[in-house]
């Protein structure tokens, strides 16, 4: 909580008193109630689990209720509102793992022509938290998408591989020997991987992939069959 003590979010705080969720008194300099922050599905630093060719994978919350629907519902209703919301509890469950700051932040970026239609990148938005509190570059220009991917979640983990497959293009060399890629939800990790990689051919040493939901199955009866878990 101590990253959330911002003058602004007091600010709103006092504006509007009210949980983000369910309209109770919220806690002082957050946007939620004491229950609906409970009631999250928080990750902790046991709960992760590594990804090849990172660093550090870190993730706020497991991709179930209620972050995959708000998720969803920020995708195609546009709520951005919402959106700036998730992004707060995304670094409240973020920053308390890491061990190490990296010099940037690198959302993953939409391609084009899909971030034209959307009107906005989600993995950039929710990282906005994260960057301003850690005082680090969110980097936007860099890395291009040069094919418009099918989304992933349409796809299995194979085509999921074969989809992302040569997806990035880098303009430039980054100065930076430590960079966190950032996306909305880690399923298999495929799209992460693909841009982790052409990270590290620019002479990048440490990669950390970092996600507002993973897909973690926990339980048998959570096995979600949108989800391929391998
Ligand atoms: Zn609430």
């Amino acid at each position: 909580m101590k990253y959330l003590a911002q003058p602004w979010q007091t600010l709103c705080h006092h504006l509007n008193p009210s949980c983000a969720f369910c309209g109770e008194t919220r806690i002082p300099g957050y946007p939620l109630c004491q229950h609906c922050h409970a009631e999250l599905p928080w990750l902790s630093v046991e709960d992760q689990r590594p990804l090849p060719g990172c660093t550090a994978s870190v993730s706020a919350f497991a991709y179930q209720a209620p972050i995959s629907s708000l998720l969803l519902g920020i995708k195609f209703g546009r709520n951005l509102r919402e959106l700036a919301t998730l992004g707060e509890l995304t670094a409240t469950g973020i920053l308390p793992q890491l061990t190490q700051v990296p010099d940037a932040i690198l959302p993953v970026p939409l391609h084009t022509a899909r971030l034209h239609k959307r009107g906005f990148n989600q993995a950039l938005e929710l990282a906005r938290p994260l960057a301003k509190q850690l005082g680090i570059p969110l980097l936007t220009r860099p890395i291009q998408r040069r094919k418009s991917t099918l989304p992933q979640t349409e796809l299995d983990a194979s085509q999921r591989q074969h989809n992302v497959h040569q997806a990035f293009q880098l303009h430039t060399s980054l100065p930076y020997r430590h960079i966190a890629i950032f996306d909305d939800v880690i399923t298999t990790g495929a799209t992460a991987r693909e841009l982790a990689a052409v990270l590290r051919a620019q002479g990048v040493a440490h990669v950390d992939i970092w996600s507002c939901a993973r897909a973690i199955l926990r339980q048998k009866h959570e096995l979600d069959p949108q989800i391929d878990y391998h």
